[in-house]
C-alpha cells in the first residue's frame, strides 16, 4: 500500500490473506503492510527494502508473493528476477481464484475473457514502457508499435471468439439448470464476504461427516461436500467463491458467473462477520448481487450472523434478541460451534418448506 491510502491497512491485509487461503494448493506462511512512501516506477520498493525482504524470501524459502494492489508488468518481472520468486498482484490473484472456482462453461468463459483482457491490458502497458526505454538509448527497430498492434489484435479477436461463445451457452442456460436440478439432494449453498467465515463453517458441518468419503460424492468437485441433518436427511453443502471488496471492474462479470451455482441451490446461507465494522455495507452488496444474479424471492436465505464471540456479552445478548424477533436469522460463531445446531435445525425447516412448496407446484 501507498500512503494514498490512508484507512487502516489492517483489515485489507486480513482480506487480503483470506483471499489467498482461497486458492487450494498455497500455505499462506505470512502478511505484512509495507509502507511506501513512494513507489519505485521499477521495482515497487527502495534498494534496501528489495534486499531485506528478498533476504527474508530466501530464509524462508518462499515461492510465492502476493502484493495486494496493482503492480506493472515491469515491475513483476523485476521483482521476480531479484526475489527468485512467482508474483501476483491483486487483479492476478483474483484471477486465479475465479479460474479455480469457474464450474459453469458461461463461469469458464467470462473467467478466460477477463484474463485476456487483464493480459491487454499489461501488454500495451509493458511495451509501451520498453519503447520509452529504447527511445531514452536511441535504440532503432526491434518489436515496436507494429508488435503491440498484432499482438493487441490477436487478443482481440480471441475476445470476439469467447463473446460469440459465450452468447450461445447463455442461450442454453436454462438446460444447464435443468440439469443440476437432477442432483438428488438439496442443494445448500454458502455466500457471504471473503472473511465472513464461510470455511470454518463448511469445514465444521462438514467436518465430522463420514460420508465425504462415500464413492458416490468422491468425484464431487471440492467446494460440494453431502452432509447428514440430524434427522439424518442428506444435503448437499456448496462453498462458493467470496464476495470482495473492491473487485476490479474488468472481473465483476467473471465473479457473476462463477456464482452462477447459487441458482440451483434450495437454500441460500448468507454468513456475516456480524463484528465486522461495515457488516451493513456488507449486507447490503450480498443482497445486490444476489437480486442482480437471478436469486429470486422463491430461494430461502438464511441470514447467518457469524464471530458473534468476538463480541461484548450485552452486544450478543442484544443480537440474540433481535435474532429472535426474525424467522431467517441465526447467531453462530463457526470457531467456537455456538449456535450451529440451531443452525442445522433452521436449515432443516426451512427444506421441508421448500419441499413442502415444491410438492404443492407439482401436485
Ligand atoms: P471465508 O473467507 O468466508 O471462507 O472466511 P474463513 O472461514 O476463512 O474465516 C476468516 C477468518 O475468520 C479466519 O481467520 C477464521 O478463523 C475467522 N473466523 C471464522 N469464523 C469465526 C468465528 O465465529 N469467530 C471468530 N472469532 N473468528 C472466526
Amino acid at each position: 500500500q501507498t500512503n494514498r491510502d490512508r484507512k487502516d491497512p489492517q483489515p485489507a491485509l486480513e482480506e487480503a490473506m483470506a483471499l489467498a487461503h482461497a486458492l487450494p494448493g498455497l500455505e499462506v506462511v505470512g502478511g505484512e503492510v509495507v509502507r511506501l512512501p513512494k513507489a519505485h516506477p521499477g521495482q515497487l520498493f527502495g534498494s534496501g527494502k528489495l534486499e531485506e525482504l528478498r533476504q527474508r524470501l530466501t530464509d524462508q524459502e518462499i515461492g510465492l508473493v502476493l502484493i495486494d494492489g496493482p503492480v506493472s508488468p515491469v515491475q513483476q518481472r523485476n521483482l521476480e528476477k531479484a526475489w527468485k520468486t512467482k508474483l501476483l498482484d491483486r487483479t492476478g490473484l483474483i484471477l486465479e481464484i475465479f479460474s479455480d472456482r469457474a464450474r459453469t462453461r458461461e463461469g469458464v468463459l467470462q473467467v478466460e475473457m477477463a484474463a485476456l483482457s487483464y493480459q491487454r491490458t499489461r501488454l500495451v502497458r509493458a511495451w509501451t514502457h520498453l519503447e520509452r526505454q529504447r527511445g531514452g538509448l536511441g535504440f532503432v527497430g526491434g518489436p515496436g508499435e507494429t508488435q503491440i498492434e498484432a499482438d493487441r489484435r490477436a487478443i482481440d479477436e480471441q475476445l470476439t471468439r469467447l463473446r460469440r461463445q459465450l452468447a450461445k451457452v447463455v442461450k442454453t442456460r436454462e438446460l444447464h439448470r435443468a440439469a443440476r436440478a437432477k442432483v438428488p439432494f438439496p442443494i445448500i449453498a454458502l455466500v457471504g464476504y471473503t472473511n465472513a467465515g464461510k470455511s470454518t463453517l463448511f469445514n465444521r458441518l462438514t467436518g465430522a461427516d463420514v460420508m465425504a468419503k462415500d464413492m458416490l460424492f468422491a468425484t464431487l468437485d471440492p467446494t460440494m461436500r453431502a452432509v447428514d441433518l440430524p434427522s439424518g436427511r442428506r444435503v448437499i453443502l456448496s462453498d462458493t467463491v467470496g464476495f470482495i471488496s473492491s473487485l476490479p471492474t474488468q472481473l465483476v462479470a467473471a465473479f457473476r458467473a462463477t456464482l452462477e451455482e447459487v441458482l440451483a441451490a434450495d437454500l441460500i446461507l448468507h454468513v456475516r462477520d456480524i463484528s465486522h465494522d461495515e457488516t451493513e455495507a456488507q449486507d447490503a452488496d450480498v443482497r445486490r448481487i444476489l437480486s442482480d444474479l437471478g436469486v429470486d424471492e422463491n430461494t430461502r436465505v438464511i441470514e447467518v450472523w457469524n464471530k458473534v464471540d468476538l463480541l461484548a456479552e450485552e452486544e450478543q445478548l442484544a443480537l440474540i434478541r433481535q435474532a429472535e424477533r426474525r424467522e431467517d436469522v441465526v447467531v453462530v460463531s463457526a470457531l467456537t460451534g455456538l449456535g450451529v445446531e440451531a443452525l442445522l435445525a433452521e436449515a432443516e425447516h426451512t427444506l421441508d418448506e421448500v419441499r413442502m412448496r415444491k410438492e404443492l407446484i407439482l401436485s
